[in-house]
């Protein structure tokens, strides 16, 4: 069995100040444990407080929520992965729901960004999942795998690359509908399956998390799901209390 992965997308919350007063309270309880890997995708600004908190720790890595592809250059307001590392993080998200839907990114950027984080010793985890429009018309297996082909298309050997992948369906993501574990299931199956298809047995190895109104009450639920390695929970992880149990789960 894997150990489950327990990701934390603040969102555009918890500044320097706050990400220091939640790193201080979470890992005052938050003892050192072997058994799960915690991951706390923070905005860019906030990663030195929460790289800063976590000293030399590795059961707790500091990730950012978004990179640009290209090294540096004239491309305001944008953030590379070999900075976010050098700021401390591990590990980006990409291609989170709300960057596809509110800031129109696209599978062919999402792979650009994959490509440049692993160049950059940077960790990725892939976020794919349907909208309930693409549910209701049957589309969500044709769509998972298509985003989880092209958001990894341009990266040579994923077979040895460090990299996640989480199932988000769109209309769980801050709506308070959470899919059952049954139906997560399903489409972690179909996702397991392409990437045997693409790596082989490394494709047992890649942890697969649920992500969409994931909250202290469903998480230990959804976890004892064989096909659920872990949790991506945005709402839920701003707060250190709630994080902080499900953390736990
Ligand atoms: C997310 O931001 O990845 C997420 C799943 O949000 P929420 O838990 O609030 O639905």
């Amino acid at each position: 069995m894997k150990q489950p992965v327990l990701a934390a997308n603040w969102k555009m919350n918890n500044g320097p100040t706050a990400a220091k007063q939640f790193m201080d309270a979470f890992l005052a309880t938050y003892g050192s444990r072997d058994d799960r890997t915690v991951i706390i995708f923070a905005p860019a600004v906030s990663l030195p407080a929460v790289a800063g908190a976590l000293g030399g720790r590795s059961d707790v890595l500091a990730g950012v929520q978004n990179i640009y592809w290209a090294e540096k250059g004239a491309f305001t307001g944008e953030t590379s992965a070999t900075m976010a590392r050098d700021a401390g993080a591990r590990i980006t998200l990409v291609g989170h729901s709300e960057r596809r839907h509110v800031f129109g990114e696209t599978d062919e950027q999402c792979a650009k960004k994959c490509a440049a984080a692993t160049k950059a010793g940077l960790g990725f985890m892939l976020c794919i999942g349907e909208t309930i429009e693409q549910r209701e018309a049957g589309e969500t297996e044709r769509l998972v795998k298509r985003q989880l082909r092209e958001g990894v298309a341009q990266i040579e050997n994923l077979i040895s690359v460090d990299f996640s992948i989480a199932y988000e369906p769109v209309w769980a993501i801050g709506t308070g509908l959470t899919a059952s574990a049954g139906d997560a299931s399903a489409i972690h199956t179909v996702i397991r399956s392409e990437l045997r298809d693409m790596i082989g047995t490394r494709a047992n190895e890649i942890p697969i998390l649920y992500g969409g109104s994931v909250n202290s009450s469903n998480a230990a639920g959804l976890l004892r799901a064989p096909e659920i390695d872990g949790l991506l929970v945005g709402g839920a992880s701003v707060d250190a209390s709630s994080w902080l149990t499900i953390a736990q789960t």
